[in-house]
This record gives C-alpha cells, structure tokens and sequence, in this order.
C-alpha cells in the first residue's frame, strides 16, 4: 500500500526529467521558428518551412533519444522503490498484528513488479515519441499564423514572431493519444505513472496478503476524494469474496466488485489515490475510524484568512508550481529566441520578451513561497518519499543541472540539511584549501567546559523536529541558531567566518546522517568537526587535509556524487532485503550512511557514529 500522499509525489523528480525534454523540444522549435525569414513568396516560404518542419521532427527524435536512457532508469527505480515502500508501509500492519511481515518477495510479486515496470515504460515511450508529431504541427501552423499575420499587414514580423514564440511555450509539447486526445506531456506522464504504479502496488499487496492468509484489507481514505470513491474509501474488503457480507469492526466487508476493483473508474482506476492494506480480523481495529473519516474534509489550514482542506492546500500547491513550470518554458524560450535571433531588431524585442516573462517568473515563484511560509506546506510527505525513494542518479543530476543553470528554480530541499546562505546573493569568500594543519587534527581543541555545554546542548535538542545548530568557533563565544522552517538552519556570511577550526553541532532527528549540504559547510566554512545528533548519539565528521575536489564545494555536485555511490551499492543491498539480512529502516538509513561512509574515507576525513 502506498498512502495517498505518496501517491501524490510519486512523479515529482521524475516530472522534473519530462521538463528537461519539454524544454529542449521548445527550445527546438522556437530555434527553427528565428530562422523562419522575411516572408517573401507564399511557395517558396512554405517550402522552406516544410523543410525546417522535417528537420525539427528529426531533433526532436534525437533529444527523446537522449533523454531515453535516463527516463527508463528512473522509471525502473520509481518502480523498484514504489514496490519497496508499499512492503514497508504493509509490514506495519503485519508486524502490530505481531506477525513477521513480508521479508522475502515470492516470483508472482517480483513478476508483477517486472510486468508493471515494463508496461509503464512502453506506454511513456510510445506516448513520447508522439511529441514529435505534435511539435511538427504545431511548428507549422504557428508559422501559417505568422505568414499570414504579416502578409496582411495585420502585424509586422518582430511581433508576429514574439507571438509564435510566446505560443510554442504556452503550447509546450503535447502527446497524442491513439484516441486523438491529446495532453500536455507532464500531464500525460503522472497520469501514466500514477496508474501503472498505482495498479502495480495494489496487485503486490494482495498477493502479499495472500501469502500471509490475509483476505480481508482496508482501503485508505484521503480528503477530496471523489463522491463515487468516498462511499467506499475507509471500509473493508475482502479479496477473494469469502468475507463479504459479514459486520466487522462496524461495517459491512465488501467484495472487490463492490468497489469497482478492475475498472477505469473505480477503486484503482484513472488517477485513483486509493490503496489498501491487510487487516488482520480479530487483531486490526479500522485505521480509518469513522470519527478519522470525517475529519478528513476538515478545514483547518490557514491562507490568506481563509480555512482550507488539507486537499484543497494540496491542490492549491500543485497549481503554483504548474504555473512555475509554464514561466520556466516561457523564460526559456525567450532566452533561446534572443540568442537565435537574426538580426539586432529581433534580438532586442526577444529581450524585451525574456526580461517580461523573468518578472513574471519571479512573480510566480514568490507567490509560492508565500503560500508556503503561510501554509507550513513545504510538505514533510515529500521529504519522507524521498528519503525512501528515487534515488536515481539521473534524477538528482537532473535537478542538480537545472539548480546549477537556473538560479530560481524552486528549493525542495529534502531531509535534514543546513542550508547556507544563498549562493545567488551571498559574497562567501573562502578559499578552498584553506585546512587547518594536521597536527591539529582529532586534538581536543575544545575545553572540558565546552564538552559539556555540548553535551548538554546534543541531549536537549536530539528530538526536537526543528533543526537547531551550537556553533563553538574556535576563538569567540559559542552561538546557537534555530531553523526558521522545519529542518533548515540559515547562516549568514559573518557567522559562517566564524566557523573555521571550530565545532559545529545540529540535531538530525529522525537518525539520518550527514547530507550534501553539510558536508559542503564543514568543508567550506573549514569547520574542524560537524556533528549531527539523534537520540542514541550523534554522527561525527572531523576535517581532511588532503586536497579535494571541486565537487566538495558545491552542494548540488557533492549530492550527485553521492547518489552515484548510492547507486553502486544499491543492487547488494536491494539483495539483502529481499533475503531477510537487513529491514527495511536499516536498509534506508544504511545505504545513506554507506555511501557517505564510503566517499569519507576515500578522502580521509573521520567519520563515525558517537553514542551517548
Ligand atoms: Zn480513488
């Protein structure tokens, strides 16, 4: 069983993939279109734009192409990972009814999976490559508009481009269904995953509750949820009918036709966020109580003065960050207009263009970030996905990329990490390689007194939800900052001067270890230890002398790293889960620590787990 909110992010990193795609094709047409000339005779024009047309078709081709590999891969471990969570959400059930819970996947469950895997994958590709088409036709007819908007005089040719240019991005790339709907391409891709996940997660856990003598499960139950789907969400079902009819825990079990088990609209149809997990009759009491129920449609979220639903929050979210993506394209475009723009007129009024659609951008993107602050919607259900889940490499590279080319693209950061102060408007001036000296090293060059202030510091904060951080520079007064938002602690440039041959402490909660962006402070700020503490201890890392690369020192680079080594370990211990050797929460936090174990002592820096 996934929840419905997991349901919700499922698609979030790899959206963001498709957005790369969708980017390059427009970027594609609107290149083709700053070629398209002065409108000269009606047959040669059309010629020459047939010709560009076919030529547009082929690019398009090929960045699909390179984009292929990275999709399917990240398709494969949205799968993989899809499949692993749902175990881990359903062994709760299991192991509080104090069975063992699944720890080893049978064939038909790993073939499910494989079979789900490879269908969803089939279906994005084909559907993909209908972008081609789309964009072909699109190119044309916005070139047919310009012809003859400037033939009639109606427009001259600067306008008459802006305006096909500002089209292609609104438009962006469409897929075309057989049926000859067609979509845009994120939107096509979440249905698609959401659905192939969605029904592939579902069989699993029924099989797996089949495997454990487990006929009866309960549906989960989310706020919004169409009226159809309301009436059954909640409730019980049993999954080979044998149990229908029968009153437990105060309401009647329903068969999998009941629900509509198998049809497009039904229980795990289009865009269906329902699931179910295993009750077990005669230990499980009703998750979903009916009091759960109806607090579901509570409105209880402030914005703006206004109670909402923690759906309609939900929604109200996705719209925002739909209209970011649209600015994005529309940024983009214009920025490749101006730099294929044949002539200085044209060069100027795509400028004019691309700083109209940046406002507007900046616009967007503070009114997300309003909504966040006010709504605290900077959703922990996104952090805990992806602290389980995509760790594709391709992904985080492709985030890290688009970070790293554009500036003002939205900050999700996920788990536990001090965030330094912003690279676009911080002047940090430290140089790398400025180490302390060896002989430094693993000295005690803090006093007993400040041993003890941070221990006391480590036991009072290690379960807090809030990030705070104890900084003990090595000449100056210790200083502590809290986190503003959850799991976030901001520095600013004279504090973090402060840092270097000193001790840095913060509270790491729920037991992760280091993330990218610590590491990156310790090495940057030249911090002689970083800390991060929980409830059994804190994790240490003290500096290195040995030169470093640069990736060291940036954040987003030292991620991707990261998740490349991940990725390395990643088969042998997806091994051992499926054998039983490690759980599911050793297998989350160990191939963290592991990678980060790993690349430490690649570079000789200390790092280990200290317990209290
Ligand atoms: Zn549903």
């Amino acid at each position: 069983m996934l929840t419905p909110s997991e349901y919700d992010h499922l698609c979030d990193q790899l959206i963001t993939l498709y957005d790369e795609l969708d980017r390059a094709i427009i970027d594609d047409m609107v290149r083709r279109m700053m070629r398209m000339g002065k409108v000269s005779d009606a047959t040669s024009w059309q010629a020459k734009q047939l010709q560009e047309a076919g030529l547009l078709y082929e690019d398009i081709i090929s960045e699909i192409a390179q984009h292929s590999d990275a999709s399917a891969a990240q398709v494969r471990t949205l799968f993989e990972d899809a499949g692993v969570q749902s175990i881990r959400n359903d062994n709760h059930y299991y192991t509080d009814a104090g069975l063992e819970g699944i720890i080893r996947l049978s064939d038909a469950a790993l073939q499910t999976l494989n079979a789900g895997y490879i269908k969803c994958r089939g279906e994005l590709r084909n559907l993909t490559l209908t972008t081609a088409n789309t964009a072909q036709t699109a190119y044309l007819n916005a070139c047919d508009l310009a012809y003859m908007e400037v033939s009639s005089g109606t427009m001259d040719y600067g306008t008459a481009i802006r305006r096909a240019v500002q089209s292609a991005a609104d438009e962006g790339s469409k897929v075309l269904y057989p049926s000859g709907h067609s979509d845009r391409l994120d939107v096509a891709v979440r249905r698609s995953v959401l659905t192939g996940v969605g029904q592939t997660v579902r069989q699993l856990s029924a099989i797996n509750a089949g495997d454990m003598g487990c006929d009866i499960m309960e549906i989960t139950a989310h706020s919004g949820a169409r009226p159809s789907h309301a009436e059954w969400q909640g409730k019980l079902v049993s999954l080979s009918g044998a149990n229908a009819g029968r009153i437990i825990d105060g309401v009647k079990v329903l068969t999998t036709n009941d629900i509509g088990y198998g049809t497009g609209d039904g229980f795990g149809g289009w865009n269906c966020r329902h699931d179910w997990f295993p009750f077990i009759e005669g230990i499980s009491s009703r998750v979903y109580s009916d009091e759960r129920l109806a607090e579901l449609n509570a409105r209880n979220i402030e914005y703006n003065g206004k109670m909402y639903t923690e759906y309609e929050i939900d929604q109200m979210q996705r719209a925002l960050e739909r209209d970011i993506r649209a600015r994005k394209r529309a940024v983009s475009a214009a920025d490749t207009a101006v730099k294929n723009a044949p002539d200085e007129a044209t060069a100027k009024q795509m400028q004019e263009l691309f700083t109209a659609e940046s406002v507007k951008l900046k616009k967007a993107e503070k009114e997300l970030s309003t909504f966040l602050d006010q709504t605290g919607n900077l959703p922990d259900s996104t952090r805990v996905w992806v602290n389980g889940f995509g760790r594709s490499t391709a992904q985080r590279a492709v985030w890290a990329n688009r970070k790293a080319v554009n500036n003002s693209s939205i900050d999700k950061s996920v788990g536990n990490g001090i965030i330094k102060s912003n690279k676009a408007d911080s002047n940090i001036v430290i140089k790398p390689g400025k180490k302390y000296s060896s002989s430094k090293r693993g000295s005690s060059l803090i006093s007993a007194a400040r041993r003890q202030e941070l221990q006391l510091f480590e036991e009072s904060v290690c379960k807090d939800n809030i990030e705070t951080a104890l900084i003990i520079p090595a000449n100056g007064k210790p200083f502590q900052k809290t986190s503003g938002n959850e799991r976030k602690v901001l520095f600013t440039v004279e504090e973090m001067n402060l840092m270097s041959g000193g001790l840095l402490s913060h509270n790491h909660s729920n037991g992760t270890t280091f993330s990218a962006d610590d590491i990156q402070m310790l090495v940057q700020t030249d911090l002689q230890e970083i800390r991060a503490c929980n409830s059994e201890g804190a994790f240490v890392l003290r500096n290195t002398d040995k030169p470093l690369p640069d990736f060291f020192y940036d954040s987003d680079l030292l991620e991707v790293k990261l998740t490349e080594i991940e990725e390395e370990l990643l088969p042998e211990m997806q091994l051992q889960l499926i054998n039983g050797e490690i759980t599911f929460e050793e297998f989350d936090k160990g191939i963290q620590q592991a990678a980060v174990e790993k690349l430490m002592n690649e570079y000789g820096f200390d790092y280990y787990f200290e317990v209290r």
